[in-house]
Formats: structure tokens, C-alpha cells, sequence
């Protein structure tokens, strides 16, 4: 098992922006909408991706072959919120993760609902809660939840 390191930090986060290419985009929310993960396969390596960039980003050619995306994971690396952007402290520390999803090579990022962030730790098993009403938004994913699998 990996050794898991706390380390004390402050960011300073005013602006967080990201950008994601729009075909892979939108082949994730079209699945999302049915509650399913749609990625991108490098034909040549064998990278999945998800969401999907235009191009692989280890052989920097092309990449269009749809593969399904687990909604069950691995937890890889994860953070837990005490306090707001203020320095406020929460009413309920946030746990923020990094997931390996199974059939995935790439790793997304949410948060983690129905578990004391004490015992959280690298390697545990989590699965997607999705919402109930799903518009093809990122908001179709609720939170990750644990999983007995
Ligand atoms: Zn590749």
C-alpha cells in the first residue's frame, strides 16, 4: 500500500479556470445524460481518455474510437477542505478527489459524499452517484460515494 502524506499549505485560489476541447466534451455528456461515461481511445497506445482531448496526448496524433467508462473508481489522490476561500471554517469539510474510473487511463475530479474524511485513504473503492434528473451537464454527476465492489 502507498504511504499517504499530509501536507500543510495555503493556496490561494481567486480564478480557477480549465478548458476541455468540445468533441470529447460532449460524447461525456451525451453519455452522462443516460448515466454512463463515454471516453476516447488512442488507437495507437491505448490511452483512454475522459474526457476526451482532440489528440492523444502521448502520441500527439488524432484520436476518435469511443470506448464505455466505468462509473466505479479508485481513488488516486484526494484533499479534504476545512475552510472556504475566506479562511472561514466549513459546517462540513469537503472531500475533493482524483479517480482512476475503471476502463479509464485518465483521472477525474469530484467530491466524495457518505464518508467521514478520517478514513479516507488512497486505494478505496468509490462509484459515481449520479443525479436523478440528468440534463447532459457535468451536474448529471452528483458525488462519488464508497463502493463495496
Ligand atoms: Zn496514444
Amino acid at each position: 500500500m502507498e504511504e499517504t502524506r499530509t501536507v500543510s499549505a495555503q493556496w490561494e485560489l481567486s480564478t480557477y479556470k480549465f478548458r476541455i476541447e468540445g468533441g470529447g466534451l460532449q460524447l461525456m455528456l451525451r453519455g452522462m445524460k443516460e448515466g454512463r461515461f463515454k471516453g476516447v481511445r488512442c488507437h495507437k497506445c491505448g490511452f483512454v481518455y475522459l474526457p476526451a482531448p482532440f489528440y492523444c496526448r502521448k502520441c500527439y496524433i488524432k484520436i476518435h474510437e469511443p470506448v464505455d467508462v466505468d462509473d466505479h473508481g479508485t481513488i488516486m489522490s484526494y484533499t479534504v477542505v476545512m475552510s472556504d476561500i475566506r479562511g472561514n471554517p466549513m459546517e462540513e469539510p469537503q472531500i475533493s478527489l482524483m479517480v482512476k474510473l475503471d476502463g479509464c487511463d485518465s483521472w477525474i475530479m469530484g467530491t466524495l459524499k457518505g464518508k467521514d474524511w478520517r478514513d479516507v485513504a488512497i486505494g478505496q473503492r468509490v462509484k459515481i452517484k449520479w443525479a436523478e434528473q440528468r440534463t447532459g451537464t457535468l451536474q448529471d454527476m452528483e458525488c462519488f460515494v464508497p463502493a463495496e465492489d
